[in-house]
């Protein structure tokens, strides 16, 4: 069943998604050639529960760490640990925190340096469908027209569409009602719904450099691209209100839109 949530459960969120916000903010300049990847997440964990924060994805079906940080060809799920990151890397950063009983959970994909061609496609068509999805989070519109707006800026581009992994509502828990796919499927219409103020979704995108297959490694969760190709994954958690869409996990200073050259939105 969707919770829908009041306006002042809503001001709660944002607190929530504010601290993910700052979280990223922390470490937004960490990320350069040589930092391992279980450093980040070292300073991530220091950083979210000195500030009171519950680290929503540590020990979630046992997972090991605090966030997830997925490195070029890796999609999601990347375990933080000794892999460095490297001059031209895409790093995609996932953060999910519970403050005083709500959830906030965005992602962002940060270029370290120059980065190839195909890795800046990949990640401006990310930031331009997960726009695409907030610009329709809208009331009265359908759920099917927000996935289908994002599925239309990655087709358009013709780059591979992750379609294993889907959106969701959030609130008191991480992974609520309804899923929110990144495409428009026989199943999504079947059950589609309109918008209404109070919904809250973590509406997240992933795309592929070429296809949009993935496959899990061994380790049981980081995920990655089946032919080799980078990945991009952002998310932002948005609340829909009477007056639009209400980006929460967006930090002191930050705009929505972003504004051009913004790192890592
Ligand atoms: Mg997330
Ligand atoms: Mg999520």
């Amino acid at each position: 069943m969707i919770q829908f949530k009041s306006k002042r459960e809503i001001d709660r969120m944002a607190v929530a998604g504010d601290l993910v916000a700052r979280a990223f903010g922390e470490i937004a300049h960490l990320l350069q050639p040589g930092i391992a990847t279980g450093a980040i997440d070292d300073r991530i964990r220091e950083f979210v529960s000195g500030e009171g924060g519950e680290l929503l994805f540590f020990n979630y079906h046992g997972f090991p760490a605090h966030s997830c940080i997925s490195i070029n060809e890796e999609v999601v799920h990347g375990i933080p640990g000794d892999r460095q990151v490297q001059e031209g890397d895409l790093v995609s950063i996932d953060i999910g925190v519970k403050v005083a009983g709500f959830c906030g959970d965005s992602a962002r994909t940060f270029a370290v340096g120059e980065v190839p061609e195909a890795s800046r496609r990949v990640l401006d068509c990310c930031r331009m469908a997960l726009a695409a999805g907030i610009a329709r989070a809208l009331p009265g519109t359908r759920l099917s027209e927000l996935s289908g707006a994002i599925e239309g800026v990655i087709r358009g581009e013709s780059l591979g569409l992750v379609e294993t992994f889907v959106g969701h509502g959030i609130g008191r828990e991480m992974h609520e009602e309804p899923q929110v796919p990144n495409f428009v499927s026989e199943v999504l219409l079947k059950e589609d719904i309109e918008l209404k103020p109070g919904l809250v979704l973590a509406i997240e995108p992933m795309v592929n450099s070429g296809t949009g297959e993935v496959k899990t490694l061994a380790d049981g969760w980081t995920v990655v691209t089946v032919d080799g190709g980078v990945s991009a994954h952002c998310e932002h958690t948005v609340a829909i209100t009477e007056s639009g869409p209400r980006v929460l996990t967006i930090g002191p200073g930050e705009e929505w839109p972003p504004l051009e050259g913004t790192p890592g939105q």
